[in-house]
């Protein structure tokens, strides 16, 4: 029988075992094996150099970050399991924690699955991604090599209008391709975005190809109401088409938003099923960085410890 059971090995998940370790609870981690089409280390390990990590004044490759963090949960008593969890049983505590045939039992969980970036599947794209591709505006957009260039964002929902307006900070035009006439995101979000003079919005448009070489070039673009085609220059895009939290091995046994984030209650990682809690972009809509999951995983272990000494 186990005190505590984290599942998900992103910085959220790795800060509530540091917390659970250092308190003695002798935490089990499944770190995942590809879980949500994503390496073990989250989706820090999808991308290159980190540089708002605080810590890493020189910035840090975000797989070095993830592996950092790994050996600090081991170091601090963590035992850590290559596999993924596909099924639970939160009907009664002591929980039950499916990984294929294994079962294990646990008197508390810590959901630290994340949250894959929805991707299009264009062609070209999975030669270029991380090349000029990228699905976070906020991590990548101040990379040097998209200073005073055409950026493209697709999307028409609040990420894409608060990614657009960060982006025109260092490009010199950003286009926003709008599969849609309208815009999905909030209308004080539009507000600003209407008004920056750097932002030109392409209307009732798919990007259909992507184009280069070692990086990213132009886009092969077409209009779906007339179907004309055109290639426009860009030297960076970024996909801004949602988010899919990790929680389908949960089967709705926890109470989640439309989206299928789990909803927490408001300051606590607190789920509706008590001894259950829920750190990072799982249950994250908003704020989405490594920080933000990682600050969120440290209240779901002093959370947890005072669930188990209360309980207990
Ligand atoms: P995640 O990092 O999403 O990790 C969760 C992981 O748990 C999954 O990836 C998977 O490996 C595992 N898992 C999932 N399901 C299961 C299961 N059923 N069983 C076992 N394991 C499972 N943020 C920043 O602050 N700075 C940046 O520069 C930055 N750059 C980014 C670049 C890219 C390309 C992307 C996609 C994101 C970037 N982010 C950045 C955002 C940051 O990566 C996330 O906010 C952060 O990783 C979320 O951490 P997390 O702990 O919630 O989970
Ligand atoms: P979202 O609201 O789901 O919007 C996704 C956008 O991507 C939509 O415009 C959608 O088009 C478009 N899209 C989806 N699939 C596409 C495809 N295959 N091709 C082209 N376009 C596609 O996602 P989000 O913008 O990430 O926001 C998620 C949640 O977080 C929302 O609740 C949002 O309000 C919130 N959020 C809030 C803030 C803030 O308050 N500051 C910031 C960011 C996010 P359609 O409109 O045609 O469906």
């Amino acid at each position: 029988m186990e005190n505590v059971i984290i599942i998900g090995s992103g910085p959220a998940a790795h800060t509530a075992a540091i917390y659970c370790g250092r308190a003695d609870l002798k935490p089990l981690m499944f770190e995942g094996m590809m879980a949500g089409g994503v390496a073990s280390g989250g989706q820090l390990t999808t991308t290159t150099e980190i540089e708002n990590y605080p810590g890493f004044p020189e910035g840090i490759d975000g797989s070095a970050l993830m592996l950092r963090m790994k050996k600090q949960s081991l170091n601090c008593g963590t035992t850590i399991q290559t596999s993924t969890i596909n099924k639970v049983d939160l009907s009664v505590n002591p929980f039950k924690v499916f990984s294929g045939k294994q079962s294990f039992t646990t008197h508390s969980i810590i959901i630290a699955t994340g949250a894959t970036a929805r991707r299009l599947n264009i062609p070209g794209e999975d030669k270029l991604w991380q090349k000029g591709i990228s699905a976070c505006a906020v991590c990548d957009g101040a990379l040097p090599f998209f200073r005073n260039k055409t950026l493209v964002v697709i999307g028409g929902g609040d990420t894409a209008v608060e990614e657009a307006l960060h982006l025109t900070k260092f490009a010199s035009v950003v286009k926003v391709v709008v599969r849609r006439d309208v815009l999905r995101a909030s209308k004080a979000m539009q507000d600003k975005f209407f008004r920056n003079k750097k932002i030109e919005v392409l209307w009732n448009t798919n990007v259909i190809k992507t184009i280069g070489d070692n990086s990213l070039e132009n886009l092969e673009i077409k209009n779906n109401q007339t179907g004309k085609e055109s290639i426009i220059e860009a030297s960076g895009l970024f996909y801004a088409v949602g988010h899919t939290p990790n929680t389908d091995f949960l089967e709705k046994q926890i109470k989640t938003d439309k989206s299928g984030y789990i909803i927490t209650k408001p300051g606590s990682t607190v789920t509706n099923i008590p001894g259950v809690f829920a750190c990072g972009d799982v249950q994250d809509s908003k704020y989405r960085q490594a920080i933000t999951a990682a600050g969120s995983g440290c209240m779901a272990a002093l959370e947890v410890e005072k669930f188990l000494n209360e309980t207990n």
